[in-house]
């Protein structure tokens, strides 16, 4: 008889887990978008496929830190959502498995352009705004004005304020710091993050944590995802959403196979989920308010109407570039250990 070693560490797994009396997982995915989303695509997953999946729901720098972490060994299949030029890091260093998804001819052309820019490693599942909400009734209590403009945040008015993610774990602060250096240029958006760090009252490691805070009252303004905010609000928070008045950044939400995953052809099954009709369904379905890439799609009722907002060109070849991610996280953080 053959030892159990013959079979490798994923059968010795298996064995440990079935004597234990559980299923092992036949795909495990690491989840970017919100938990409630996350649960839901799991459970709509299974109930087509009959079988058990491993989600996990993590901000989108902590992906690809863990992603990072495995390179030799990974024990992730698929990273399903979070912000695309993440992706793209990845993809650019070699972590992430090529696939051409069976709905990729039924994309929108965004997400047709950012499969085209990935090399075929990460397709687009949804797009949604930057912005920020200010909670409506904490603003008329203590009597100060609207923001409507990303400089209107550093007015001393809303000093301890505001929260935002940190851009080293959250997909949505790193698209938060990428804008700023678009809209404004690398050194005036510096000192602009500068001046805001005054006003911040916490980095949150989740990027849409600031916009729950705010529709809590726990604090005034949060910036995260418009769509985010519009699911806060749409539960009934008196969040006004704010799309900045200078312009704001825009996400590709993504999927990808990590190159050296254990259930490759499962994982083929799930990107194709992802892209169907029926799995971007999930979101709305989950209360989420993105824009699905699959032209079938529907649209969710309340989802922002992106083409009404004043939009950067955002550059995702040169902000999914690891070298840049490194380099604009190492000033970020230095602004904030010289400004605290
Ligand atoms: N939640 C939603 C609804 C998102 O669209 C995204 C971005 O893709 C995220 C969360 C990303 O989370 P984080 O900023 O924690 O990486």
């Amino acid at each position: 008889m053959r030892g159990i070693s013959a079979f490798g560490a994923g059968a010795a797994l298996w064995l440990a887990t079935a004597t234990a009396g559980m299923t092992a997982p036949s795909l495990t995915v690491l989840c970017g978008v919100d938990e409630v989303w996350c649960a839901a695509m799991q459970k709509a997953y299974e109930a087509k496929t009959g079988l058990e999946i491993a989600m996990t729901r993590m901000s989108t720098g902590d992906i690809l830190n863990q992603i990072r972490a495995e390179k030799a060994a990974p024990t992730v299949d698929v990273w399903w959502g979070g912000t695309g030029d993440t992706h793209l890091q990845a993809g650019s260093e070699n972590l992430l498995e090529p696939y051409q998804p069976a709905h990729e001819r039924d994309m929108l052309p965004w997400a047709q352009n950012f499969f085209a820019m990935s090399g075929g490693r990460s397709a687009g599942i949804y797009a949604g705004a930057l912005g920020f909400a200010y909670n409506a009734d904490l603003l008329r209590a203590a009597k100060l004005p609207a923001p409507t403009c990303w400089k209107d945040l550093t007015d001393i008015a809303y000093r301890g304020r505001i929260q935002s993610g940190n851009p080293n774990s959250s997909g949505t602060a790193f698209t938060t710091l990428a804008t700023l250096v678009q809209l404004f240029g690398e050194e005036e958006a510096f000192r602009y993050l500068a001046a805001l760090n005054r006003n911040i009252e916490r980095y949150t490691s989740s990027g849409s944590a600031p916009v729950k805070a705010a529709a809590r009252g726990e604090v005034l303004i949060g910036i995260s995802f418009m769509h985010d905010a519009v699911t806060q609000k749409e539960a009934g928070s008196p969040l006004v959403i704010v799309a900045p008045c200078e312009g704001t950044g825009y996400e590709i939400g993504a999927v990808s196979i990590v190159k050296g995953a254990r259930h490759v052809e499962e994982a083929k099954r799930f990107v194709d989920f992802a892209l169907s009709p029926e799995g971007q369904a999930t979101g709305a379905a989950a209360g989420q308010n993105q824009v699905p890439s699959n032209a079938m799609a529907s649209l969710p009722l309340a989802a922002p109407d992106i083409s009404l907002i004043k939009m950067v060109d955002y550059d995702f070849a040169t902000f999914g570039s690891p070298e840049e991610r490194s380099r604009l996280l190492e000033r970020f953080d230095a602004v904030l250990s010289a400004t605290n």
